[in-house]
């Protein structure tokens, strides 16, 4: 079930309060619309009354999509040194909903279901369009590494983020987004072939698949960001 709350919020900006409908569930099967606003980005995008100024209340949000096998664990971007914390609780959470400790109903309703883990609006955005075109997003993080890679002057940091934005037949198109303010500082076309190639050949990627695929956390933020104190 999505459940949304009323809540009063203060404005970033001029500091007044305002009544905001802040979302801590997507059901993205029952509520397509609210899918489609992570996907067009306008989700918990406010307007304050007082001052007219845009801000975006950062998530804390559990998405659910069955029919596109996606469970999912939001938090803020800025928290993305306690991802082995939300890795842990989401284990324990998704284990007595659909895992092991789950009845045998819930377990069979929920075969194939992927767990997730991700922080801030922008990674949202890629699992939710990882799932829209079918693309494996354990793939996408290795396509990630390799452009990383054979390209040293790409930079990443604890908020600059390489996300992908846009999926199209010959090309995908990956932005550094500042993971908070999401500003986008740089666009990165890539051909297709770029993410088909190790789609088809995994092996020599197999160790970093491993290591990706460690826990719920599938970002190569995993493999860079040591983990808080
Ligand atoms: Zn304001």
């Amino acid at each position: 079930m999505s459940l949304l709350q009323t809540e009063a919020v203060s404005c970033p900006h001029c500091g007044e309060v305002s009544d905001v409908d802040v979302v801590y569930s997507v059901y993205a099967d029952r509520r397509p619309d609210l899918r489609q606003a992570v996907l067009d980005d306008s989700l918990q995008r406010e307007t304050c009354p007082h001052c007219g100024a845009g801000f975006r209340i950062e998530p804390v949000l559990t998405f659910l999509d069955m029919s596109r096998k996606l469970w999912l664990l939001l938090q803020p971007a800025e928290n993305l040194s306690l991802w082995p914390e939300l890795e842990q609780s989401a284990r324990t959470t998704f284990d007595m909903a659909y895992g092991q400790r789950a009845m045998p109903a819930a377990q069979a309703l929920a075969a194939g279901l992927q767990a997730r883990v991700t922080f801030g609006w922008p990674a949202l955005r890629e699992k939710v369009l990882c799932t829209e075109h079918a693309l494996d997003d354990v793939v996408l993080e290795l396509a990630k590494l390799a452009l990383i890679r054979s390209q040293p002057q790409l930079r990443l940091s604890d908020d600059v983020e390489l996300r992908l934005t846009e999926v199209g037949r010959e090309q995908l198109v990956f932005c550094w987004v500042n993971a908070t303010s999401e500003l986008v500082e740089d666009e990165l076309l890539v051909p297709r072939q770029v993410y088909d190639g190790i789609a088809a050949n995994q092996k020599p990627w197999a160790a970093l698949r491993s290591e990706l695929t460690a826990g719920p956390f599938v970002d190569v933020h995993r493999l860079l960001v040591p983990a808080a104190d």
